[in-house]
């Protein structure tokens, strides 16, 4: 193999392994905000939930005080605060799938805190740096 040919699939391999990198990273971006979106309906059925539970508690107090039937409302209310229940379960469960586990720190093997840079233990770097897509075009001018 002579030189020329051997610069050549160095180039290729670079530009291959910056790729992955690439769509390693478009990945990561896709799953973090699908990750942001899920837990913001997470938070509107939570606030949901929250209303129903007041409606519930209302309802409750207000057949107590009149000692009067409002079965069919509370029974209304439960039906739709068990549905919500169940949807919460489900988004909590998908956005558990898109971020599997906390991550650990590679210096002192604590548990970090979402989204941290730095592990607030050792003060050890956690995030790696976000690969910039110019790298490869960079990489294969020094090859030439
Ligand atoms: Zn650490």
């Amino acid at each position: 193999m002579d030189i020329m040919q051997k610069l050549i699939n160095r180039s290729k391999d670079l530009s291959e392994q910056a790729k992955g990198l690439g769509e390693k990273a478009r990945d990561l971006t896709k799953r973090s905000m699908e990750s942001t979106r899920l837990k913001y309906e997470l938070a509107k059925l939570e606030k949901e939930m929250e209303n129903n539970m007041a409606g519930l508690g209302t309802l409750i107090y207000q057949q107590h005080r009149k000692g009067e039937g409002m079965e069919e409302d509370i029974q209304r209310l439960m039906a739709a605060s068990q549905k919500l229940e169940q949807e919460i379960k489900n988004l909590e469960e998908q956005i558990a799938n898109l971020n599997p586990g906390p991550a650990l720190c590679k210096g002192c093997a604590r548990e970090l805190p979402e989204g941290a840079v730095y592990c607030p233990n050792c003060g050890s770097r956690v995030v790696e740096p976000i690969v910039k897509e110019d790298r490869p075009a960079a990489a294969q001018k020094e090859d030439f």
